[in-house]
């Protein structure tokens, strides 16, 4: 069995005037995601979304990114068609650290369904998607990325990802 994790696609991470925005790249993979959303209704698909506490003094990235995905903001809304496709999911994990493993029920989720491939798509591509795919590689899970389905602000940063992903946790990376 395959799943389809869709990671972050927010208002926060992906609207115009988003707290922590891709921007346009972002913007551009909105009907890929969804697509991908439908072709998965049949396997099990995933939407894994950042959640934060405003001002948490505890949490690592209050000191690295302005305040963003805060619990019950509309900002942690998912994106345009995205959040319409948002019917077709098994489940939703709040995750509240880069990786959609760390902290969550995904890995036993994973192992209960014999899902043995696991496929990524959402932003960013060298932040929360690259951190989900190291978890997945070190999980022992067959990795897909589809390279039109992801996307980051930092342009640079997501070339190397896409290059780390297959170079590095021999993943496949696809497109279309
Ligand atoms: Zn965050």
């Amino acid at each position: 069995m395959r799943a389809l994790v869709v990671i972050d696609y927010t208002i926060d991470f992906v609207a115009t005037d988003g707290k922590l925005t891709c921007g346009a790249p972002g913007q551009a993979i909105e009907g890929r995601i969804a697509d991908l959303m439908e072709e998965f209704k049949d396997d099990y698909l995933v939407i894994a979304n950042d959640i934060h506490e405003e001002n948490d003094p505890y949490h690592p990235e209050t000191a690295l990114f302005p305040p963003h995905n805060i619990r019950g903001t509309h900002g942690r809304d998912l994106f345009g068609r995205v959040a319409q496709y948002a019917r077709y999911a098994h489940h939703a994990i709040d995750k509240t650290r880069y990786s959609a493993f760390a902290g969550t029920d995904l890995d036993l989720r994973l192992r209960e369904r014999g899902v043995r491939e696991v496929h990524l798509v959402g932003v960013c591509t060298d932040i929360c998607v690259l951190h989900t795919a190291v978890d997945a590689y070190n999980l022992g899970y067959s990795i897909v990325v589809h390279a039109d389905a992801v996307a980051s602000f930092n342009p640079t940063g997501h070339d190397w990802a896409l290059s780390h992903f297959k170079e590095t946790l021999g993943a496949k990376v696809v497109e279309g």
